[in-house]
C-alpha cells in the first residue's frame, strides 16, 4: 500500500490507546485502574445537555458558519473580555472541533513546509505530530537545569531564522506545573521583537490551585490584537468536563482568523450546531461546576503527592495545576514504555509513558480518578516496584504473588 510521507510520519495518539484499552480490559472484568486518563470525571453541566437537548428537540440542525454561530462567538468574547480583560470582535475568534482543531489549523494557517515550532517538553503528546502534519519541523526544548520550568534562555538557545512559531501550554500538560509570570511576560516580549507567532495553549488556565493564578499573556500584548501574533487556544472540555462535545476556540488577529477560517470550511465545515449550542450554554452559564473541579482536583493532587513522598525511588515535583503528575521512576526504569506495560501487565494499573511527553524515565498519573483510585493505583504501583513494600496483595479477592522481584 502506498502511504503518503507525511501520513506514515504520524504516530497514533498513545492516550486514546490507553483508554480503549482500559475499556477492552474493564470489559472482560478485568480490575483495571485508569491513572492515564485525561478528562474530568463530572458530569457536563445541566445548562450544556439542557441546550443540546432543547436544539435536537427542534429538529432544525443544519449547516452553520464554518467559524461559529453568532451566539458561540459572542460567548467566546465575553469569556475573553471576562477572564483576559480585552474585548475583541467577531472577527478575532473561531470556533473548531475541540482545542486540538483550533491548534491545528492555526498551524497549518501559518507554517509552510521546514518551517520550525519551538516549545518546551515535556509537552502535549500532540504538537510534534500537529507539526509534522504541516510538513514543518517540531522543535522541543528541556529546560537546562532539569526542572519543568523553562526559562526564556532555554527557548532562545533554540531559536533560529526557521522558527515561525513558540507553542506554550500553560498550565502543563503533562507535569501540572504553572510557568512564572515573568517566563509569560518574557515569552510574549520575544516573540513580539523577533516577529513570531506566539501560540498560547490555555485549555487548562482556570484549573489551577495551591493559591496560584493564572497568568494572563494578553496583558503583555503591547499593541492591539489586530497587530499581534499571539493565538490564545481555549476550549469547553477540561474546564466543564465536556472532553466529548468537542468544542475549542482561538482568539487571534483577524487575517489569521480569516485564514484558519478558510482551511476549517473546507476540512470540516466547521463544529457542530448542537455542540456549539452546548458549549454556549456552558460558558453562560453556572460556573460553580469549574470551582468544584478545582477542588477536587487539588485535594486529589494532594493525596497523590502524599503518597508519592512516601513511595521510595520516586520523584514528583508538585502540580499548581491541570489533573496530571509527571513522576520520575527512572531509579525503577529508566524505559517509560516498558514500565508503562509492565505496570499493566502485573498490577493492571494504566499510567502514560513520559516518552510520549518527550521525557523518558517519567510516567504521567492522572487525579481525575477517586481517592480510592489514586491510594489503590499507588499501592499497586509500590507493591510491583518497590521490594520494601509487604510481598502480598489483594486485588478484590484475587491474591497477586510477586515473583520478579
Ligand atoms: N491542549 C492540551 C495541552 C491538551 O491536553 C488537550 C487535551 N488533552 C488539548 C489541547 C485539546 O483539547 P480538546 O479536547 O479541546 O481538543
Amino acid at each position: 500500500m502506498s502511504l503518503s510521507i507525511i501520513g506514515r510520519s504520524i504516530a497514533e495518539s498513545v492516550t486514546l490507546k490507553l483508554n480503549e484499552t482500559a475499556a477492552i480490559l474493564r470489559a472482560k472484568g478485568e480490575p483495571v485502574i485508569h491513572l492515564g486518563i485525561g478528562e474530568p470525571k463530572s458530569k457536563a453541566p445541566l445548562d450544556a445537555i439542557v441546550a443540546a437537548a432543547g436544539i435536537l428537540n427542534s429538529g432544525e440542525v443544519r449547516y452553520t458558519p464554518a467559524d461559529g454561530i453568532p451566539a458561540m462567538k459572542q460567548a467566546i468574547i465575553r469569556y475573553t473580555g471576562d477572564m483576559y480583560g480585552r474585548i475583541v470582535s467577531p472577527l478575532n475568534v473561531i470556533a473548531s472541533g475541540g482545542a486540538k482543531q483550533s491548534i491545528m489549523v492555526a498551524l497549518q494557517a501559518i507554517l509552510n513546509p521546514q518551517d520550525e515550532v519551538v516549545f518546551p517538553a515535556p509537552y502535549w503528546v500532540s504538537y510534534p505530530e500537529m507539526v509534522r502534519l504541516c510538513g514543518a519541523i517540531p522543535v522541543p526544548v528541556l529546560p537546562e537545569d532539569g526542572s519543568f520550568y523553562p526559562t526564556i534562555q532555554d527557548i532562545e538557545r533554540v531559536c533560529g531564522s526557521h522558527t515561525k512559531a513558540i507553542m506554550i501550554n500553560s498550565p502543563n500538560n503533562p507535569t501540572g506545573v504553572v510557568y512564572s509570570e515573568q517566563f509569560i511576560q518574557e515569552i510574549v516580549e520575544f516573540s513580539e521583537k523577533k516577529g513570531i507567532y506566539l501560540i498560547m495553549d490555555d485549555i487548562y488556565h482556570r484549573l489551577i490551585f495551591n493559591g496560584k493564578r493564572h497568568v494572563n499573556p494578553l496583558k503583555y500584548v503591547k499593541g492591539s490584537l489586530e497587530d499581534s501574533k499571539i493565538i490564545l487556544i481555549n476550549g469547553v472540555s477540561k474546564q466543564y468536563a465536556m472532553t466529548g462535545f468537542r468544542i475549542g476556540w482561538a482568539v487571534a488577529n483577524s487575517k489569521l482568523i480569516t485564514c484558519m477560517t478558510n482551511i476549517q470550511s473546507h476540512q470540516t465545515s466547521g463544529p457542530s450546531v448542537v455542540l456549539q449550542v452546548a458549549a454556549v450554554a456552558a460558558i453562560n452559564g453556572i460556573q460553580s461546576g469549574v470551582t468544584s473541579l478545582c477542588q477536587t482536583l487539588e485535594n486529589n493532587t494532594k493525596v497523590m503527592m502524599d503518597e508519592l513522598n512516601s513511595f521510595e525511588g520516586v520523584r514528583a515535583i508538585r502540580p499548581d495545576g491541570t489533573f496530571y503528575c509527571f513522576v520520575d521512576f527512572s531509579h525503577y526504569n529508566k524505559d517509560s514504555s516498558k514500565l508503562a506495560y509492565f505496570l499493566l501487565d502485573k498490577v493492571r494499573v494504566i499510567t502514560v509513558p513520559g516518552k510520549e511527553f518527550g521525557l523518558d524515565g517519567h510516567l504521567r498519573l492522572s487525579t481525575c480518578g477517586s481517592i480510592k483510585d489514586i491510594t489503590s493505583g499507588i499501592e499497586r504501583i509500590k507493591w510491583a516496584l518497590d521490594p520494601n513494600s509487604p510481598n502480598e496483595l489483594f486485588i478484590g479477592d484475587r491474591k497477586l504473588v510477586r515473583d520478579w522481584l
